[in-house]
């Protein structure tokens, strides 16, 4: 099989597998007991922690894990609006955020808050302007992802940051499929992070907090997580975590500068007739999102099982419904169900790649209507 879909998750590391081997097979220790074992494994929790706080790379905060990014999401939003002030009661987000911050909004809208959801323009960037005339001071928080799982677009977070601070609001970020791939930029008040994007274990995540910006916790309990957060953590999943994100710092450069051989050589496979969907520019490159006209995307993926890739319009769970994501950028039904993506990384290599592209297009032609 040759693996496309690396925003959905990533193959796990050999290294973090291999750190996270002990924390399964033998050292079973609850890591909030007093015991030698206990505090040996709170101790690996919190070399863990470092890892990913460093990865994050800004200073004044704090990290906290949690089960998953869509928990840190859910915890910074409902969290921060039930701390905020009777005169601050509204959201400002925008149209392309994933599901944990779009319907964690709808929530908190139906218990009252006001939700201004931004447009894009035909790129899938938010624009500056629009953030301006939105944010004032009955603004709580403001939640712009860094890179959009749809289309790779990458939205500018510390402009942002900037005039939410003016407006004494803060800046929630999703940074879930930026995180290790590209730096953090300065601004964002909590930050939510997942480790199976960065080739780490999946259910586990975080939320990194500005000192004095922590929101309410949303799990209550122990208190296991600097107070605010309850349950027993994993050591095996935090330690998996923190191998991830010490190993995504050290690879950055090597990792951005595969990504971009990945891309070109993709971007050369595709005869002429497919349109990158979303900026080609302002973009995370190891996601290729495209459509050509008349091109039934189901159908092709259901003709190459072999190939592991997504529909650009990433159905809401199977009902047919083109995503919000497309349709935010100005694309019709047709053409959204026209579209694909292809994620690569770290472990694709140039080869499969290019078999895996060549395929797609030679099958894409073959379509009805599209032969060559
Ligand atoms: N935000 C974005 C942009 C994502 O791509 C995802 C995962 O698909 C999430 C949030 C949720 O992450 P998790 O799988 O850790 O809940």
């Amino acid at each position: 099989m040759i693996y496309l879909d690396y925003q959905a998750t990533t193959p796990v590391a050999p290294e973090v597998a291999e750190a996270m081997r002990p924390w399964i097979e033998e050292k079973f220790a609850n890591p909030h007991s007093p015991s030698r074992w206990g505090r040996e494994a709170a101790a690996a929790i919190e070399v863990a922690r470092k890892h990913v706080e460093q990865a994050i790379g800004l200073s004044d905060g704090r990290l906290a894990f949690t089960g998953s990014a869509t928990e840190a999401l859910n915890w910074a939003l409902k969290g921060t609006m039930e701390k905020a002030p009777p005169s601050r009661r509204r959201i400002v987000t925008v149209a392309t955020e994933h599901a944990a911050v779009l319907d964690t909004c709808e929530w908190l809208e139906a218990q009252g808050c006001a939700v201004t959801r931004l447009p894009v323009n035909t790129g899938g960037l938010v624009d500056l302007e629009d953030v301006r005339a939105a944010v004032d001071r009955t603004v709580a928080v403001v939640a712009v992802m860094l890179v959009n799982n749809e289309i790779g677009v990458v939205q500018p977070i510390a402009e942002i940051a900037s005039i939410a601070h003016e407006a004494g609001a803060l800046m929630l970020c999703d940074a879930v499929q930026g995180f290790g791939r590209l730096s953090i930029p300065e601004g964002p008040d909590l930050i939510a992070v997942s480790a199976h994007k960065i080739h780490g274990p999946k259910a586990i995540g975080a939320l990194w907090m500005r000192n004095g910006a922590e929101p309410a916790p949303l799990i209550h309990g122990g208190g296991q997580e600097l107070g605010i957060r309850s349950g027993t953590l994993s050591p095996a999943l935090c330690v998996g975590f923190g191998a991830a994100a010490k190993l995504a710092a050290e690879r950055r450069e090597a990792d951005h500068a595969h990504v971009e051989t990945l891309w070109n050589a993709a971007l050369g496979q595709l005869s002429p007739g497919w349109t990158v969907n979303g900026s080609a520019d302002h973009r995370y490159r190891g996601n290729l999102n495209i459509r050509h006209d008349r091109l039934d995307a189901a159908r092709l993926i259901s003709d190459l099982r072999d190939i592991a890739f997504s529909l650009g319009s990433a159905c809401a769970s199977g009902s047919g419904r083109p995503s919000h994501v497309l349709r935010a950028v100005g694309l019709s039904d047709r053409e959204a169900r026209s579209s694909i993506r292809l994620g690569f990384g770290r472990y694709t290599g140039a080869d499969e790649l290019i078999d895996a592209v060549r395929r797609i297009d030679t099958a894409a032609r073959g379509q009805q209507g599209l032969a060559a």
